[in-house]
């Protein structure tokens, strides 16, 4: 067999590759399930003719080599990730997706970030798995490769270490004393549906030209795009400690 086809079978192995683990939340040792990054109810606005499918990024490592982009997925595959146990998805989240916000407070604003900060750990987390994967088969078939994913992992493994830890802390105490104060956020309402479902958490800094937050945590905002019925809400929140880092985002917001 080529190197290409043996290539080919490594990728094939990786997207078959199965995430399975327990819940992210606390000392909670329950098993997770798919968990949407938004709410399912949200994910019907975006049904392609009236189909139980959406438009998503694809997964598949070797239509994504090829520069394909998207993929069309049944809600239930659509825009998941292996984040908690039934019953912490159910309890945590109920505020914000018994029904359709027409505003933010600050307690949505929190369970979104939260959405999206959990969001982000499980990738890391996969990516490690996925890229340790990735190297494994490349050895055992004595494939050649350019090693630069493996910073492409310690870069995750430095997220793990230092920025996670300190997310999940003051995510845990603001849950527990209800200290949603610590939280800063901005929303637009769209007066119509949009197209398209976002979730996603952004560093407003560039971390490598700063010395400072070598081992420290860093600044971290969430951007959600909510797609309604019969409107939008674009929102961004981040920690109130991190105000100072906002400042531009927020003059162009
Ligand atoms: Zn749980």
């Amino acid at each position: 067999m080529d190197d290409e086809k043996k290539l080919l079978k490594v990728y094939q192995k990786v997207d078959n590759f199965i995430y399975e683990d327990k819940c992210l939340w606390g000392n909670c040792s329950s098993k997770s399930i798919l968990s949407h990054s938004h709410t399912k109810s949200i994910l019907k606005n975006l049904t392609v003719n009236n189909e139980n499918k959406i438009y998503g990024l694809t997964k598949n490592f070797i239509r994504r080599r090829k520069g394909i982009l998207f993929d069309l997925y049944t809600i239930n595959k659509a825009s998941t990730f292996h984040g908690f146990c039934p019953s912490h998805d159910n309890d945590l989240f109920k505020y914000i997706e018994s029904s359709e916000l027409e505003e933010i407070d600050k307690k949505a604003a929190f369970l979104f970030f939260t959405r999206g900060i959990f969001f982000e750990i499980f990738q890391k987390k996969s990516a490690i798995l996925r890229t340790e994967k990735f190297k494994e088969l490349l050895d055992l078939n004595n494939l050649e490769y350019n090693d630069s994913f493996l910073y492409f992992i310690k870069g995750c493994k430095v997220f793990l270490e230092t920025t996670s830890p300190f997310y999940e802390s003051e995510i845990y105490n603001i849950t527990e004393n209800k200290k949603f104060e610590k939280i800063n956020f901005l929303f637009k309402k769209i007066p119509k549906k949009l197209e398209i479902s976002l979730s996603t958490t952004i560093n407003p800094i560039n971390i490598f030209s700063d010395k400072n937050f070598s081992g420290k945590p860093q600044p971290i905002f969430s951007l959600n795009i909510i797609p309604y019925k019969n409107h939008g809400i674009i929102l961004l929140t981040w920690l109130k400690q991190h105000d100072n880092f906002m400042e531009k985002i927020k003059n162009h917001f």
